[in-house]
């Protein structure tokens, strides 16, 4: 294989990254757009917080604290760190749920852009299986055809009971 050009190859990282108008992502994290619950975690460059969409409570967002919109475009710290935070983030929504099993999805694409990926972190039930009648990604296009985003007190509930078990663990 020859070097990484053309199509495939990238622009060196930018690594002063502010947060780019228009990211909702961004938005939320800076606290431009509303996000109940507020932030759970923010460390080793990433931020946690509950998932505004329509996947349930208990679905958490796993993303880099910059604007990042290519997985490739990650530092090597930020890539090293992203297995520990989605173990990390696995581990509370599993001691909080009790999930049948717990999704990790990346589809950041946004009106069919790239956008600034987040990885949802979604504990899944027997009770949403049942309720949908769906698992796997057919699940979560119900859910989302469904269109019903969580009521925010209980994500407010949820997010609290998320931050103390965070923060009462440690990442390894
Ligand atoms: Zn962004």
């Amino acid at each position: 294989m020859g070097p990484l050009t053309g199509r495939c190859g990238r622009q060196p990282v930018r690594l002063l990254s502010p947060p780019m108008d228009g990211c909702m992502a961004c938005d939320l994290t800076s606290g431009l757009a509303a996000l109940p619950g507020g932030t759970i975690a923010r460390e080793l460059g990433w931020v946690v917080e509950h998932c505004v969409g329509p996947l349930g409570v208990g679905t958490l967002v796993v993303k880099p604290e910059r604007h990042v919109v290519h997985l490739a475009d990650l530092t090597v710290e930020e890539a090293a760190a992203m297995g520990r935070i989605l173990h990390h983030a696995a581990k509370v929504v599993t001691e909080l749920c009790d999930p049948d099993q717990v999704y990790v999805a990346l589809w950041s694409h946004a009106e069919r852009r790239p956008a600034h990926i987040h990885y949802v972190v979604q504990p899944v039930d027997q009770e949403a299986m049942a309720k949908h009648d769906a698992h796997g990604p057919k699940l979560q296009v119900a859910m989302f055809d469904t269109g019903d985003t969580p009521d925010p007190s209980a994500v407010e509930e949820f997010t609290a009971r998320a931050r103390d078990v965070w923060t009462r663990t440690t990442i390894p």
